[in-house]
């Protein structure tokens, strides 16, 4: 069984001390291990990413894009073995993890126009003779802490764009799932990145730490959950780094009465199942507006749920895998347990469900949970399961209240063919990422990624332009040449 090292400066580093096991959630086998940098580990990382910042920083941006150009073709050759990695120790179904990659790939292209969007801002004669200009430097060392949930994706959420800007870079993926994150970083390096400019290093806290006390480290990229995401900025900002630190979610989406209903269980299924549930934009509340609404949305997706295919991520029948562990099955199914003993319906209980053939494997099945309220420890908290829970409203301003009240903030949706409601909607609704009739309103890699209250803390969101301006500082150039022997006293006040 092999054990996953690191990538420092440019080679395969063999870990030392401990290690972790790694899971096939499809199987719940271990497949492998994982090692867990210590201290000295991380330093040596983020001294190859200091080492490598002069020359990469100076390096034109013209020729850092053509780096991204190549790294975008590679990604696209491997992409068969990349998704079976991610399978395999994240247990998501082989054509949703090509979802994943594609999604990835687009922050690639998107990085590849960075000549573009370093320009920066220019001003003639903002005095006599006297021109201004802003330009956007890169920060230096930057580190990226990644969750389970989409081990690919979010990681290419961070570096392509961080590089690209002309910063080096430390990835810590997630331990429960780090290989395609290592595979995919060779392939930037065999892009053509020097050695140093991009290093990964798994582990846990202890490596994690070390990336946010090390004051080699300007910034910090964080996805995960939402206690860590405090806890991350918390202690990056109280070192003086730049910090953006994405959290968890509780996804609403709102069924007015006047909603194409098959339309609404359609994709309400794939935005809450798809994944087993486990994405930060997974729609894991229908709030139906009216009884009748209510009463025919369950209806349809109690019919709907009947045939979901849960099963092993390499049958690509199958509608959704298992989740990522047995602790983590136990803690969805925990959730459904709450639900039950405080009230709510339990319409279709996934607790308990067998794949013939993989009985040790963490599944969970779709759960449909009606008569849900506010209290509810399952309304509440993030289940990060295939569980859809559906509360009753009496109006569409007592739905939006739901929302507004909710401690998380990432996305929303609504379901109408009223645009008067759609639009009074998106206008007022305290979240970030709002889809009308659209169940996953995630933006496309030319727009940012973000979003509001405990979803989201710092200033500046995922990629897109908001990476532009986290991974630069704006430093701003006032300029004269005086012509020869015109010479002025000096001056004792502003010129007006
Ligand atoms: P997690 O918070 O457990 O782990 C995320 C990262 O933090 C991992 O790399 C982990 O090693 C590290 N970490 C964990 N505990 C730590 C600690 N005590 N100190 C320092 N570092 C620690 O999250 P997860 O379970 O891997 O991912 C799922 C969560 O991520 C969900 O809450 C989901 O909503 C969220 N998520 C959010 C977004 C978003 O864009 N907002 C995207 C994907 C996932």
């Amino acid at each position: 069984m092999t054990t996953l090292g690191h990538l420092i400066d440019g080679a395969r580093v063999a870990g030392e001390g401990r290690t972790q096991d790694i899971f096939n959630p499809s199987t719940g086998d271990v497949s492998g291990q994982v090692s867990l940098a210590g201290k000295a580990t991380v330093e040596q990382a983020i001294a190859a990413a200091q080492a490598a910042f002069p020359a990469w920083r100076n390096t034109p941006p013209a020729k850092r894009a053509r780096v991204m150009f190549r790294f975008k073709q590679l990604l696209e050759e491997h992409a068969d073995e990349i998704c079976r990695l991610i399978g395999q120790e994240h247990g998501k179904i082989v054509h949703d993890a090509k979802g994943e990659l594609s999604r990835g790939i687009e922050n690639v292209e998107y990085a590849c126009g960075v000549p573009e969007l370093l320009k920066g801002e220019y001003s003639k004669n903002v005095g006599p003779g006297i021109d201004s200009w802003s330009e956007f430097q890169p920060l230096g060392v930057v580190a990226g802490i990644t969750p389970f949930n989409f081990p690919a994706m979010v990681p290419l959420w961070m570096y392509p764009m961080a590089i690209a800007c002309g910063n080096t870079f430390v990835l810590k993926p997630s331990e429960r799932d780090p290989t395609s994150a290592l595979f995919i970083a060779e392939l930037a390096l065999e892009a053509g990145l020097p050695a140093g400019v991009l290093n990964v290093v798994n582990g846990d806290k202890e490596a994690v730490d070390t990336l946010l006390d090390d004051p080699r480290v300007q910034a910090v990229s964080f996805v995960g959950s939402t206690p860590i995401a405090e806890y991350i900025y918390a202690r990056a900002s109280a070192n003086g780094k730049r910090c953006q630190a994405l959290g968890g979610a509780k996804n609403h989406a709102i069924v007015m009465p006047d909603a194409d209903m098959d339309n609404v269980v359609d994709s309400l299924t794939g935005a809450a199942f798809g994944s087993s549930g486990e994405r930060c934009m997974a729609l894991s509340v229908a709030v139906a507006v009216g009884d009748a609404a209510a009463d025919a949305l369950v209806a349809k997706m109690r019919e709907r749920l009947t045939s979901l295919k849960v099963g092993p991520f390499s049958d690509a029948g199958n509608d959704f895998g298992p989740v990522i562990t047995k602790a983590h099955q136990e803690k969805v199914c925990g959730y459904i347990d709450s639900a039950e003993a405080q009230g709510a319906e339990i319409v279709v209980d996934g607790r308990g469900v067998q794949v013939p053939g993989f009985e040790n494997g963490f599944y969970v099945g779709g759960t449909l949970i009606d008569r849900v309220t506010a209290e509810m420890t399952c309304y509440r908290e993030e289940i990060f399961g295939p569980v859809l829970l559906v509360v009753r409203a009496g109006s569409m301003e007592e739905a939006m209240k739901l929302i507004d009240d909710h401690e998380y903030g990432n996305g929303t949706c609504i379901y109408t063919r009223d645009g008067e409601a759609a639009r009074y909607f998106s206008d007022n609704i305290q979240v970030g990422m709002v889809g009308i009739n659209v169940p996953l309103p995630v933006p496309v890699s030319y727009h940012s990624f973000g979003g509001w209250k405990r979803s989201l803390f710092g200033d500046l969101a995922a990629y897109g332009p908001d990476a532009v301006r986290f991974y630069t500082k704006r430093k701003t150039v006032t300029q004269r040449w005086p012509s020869a022997g015109v010479r002025e006293g000096a001056q004792f006040s502003f010129p007006s």
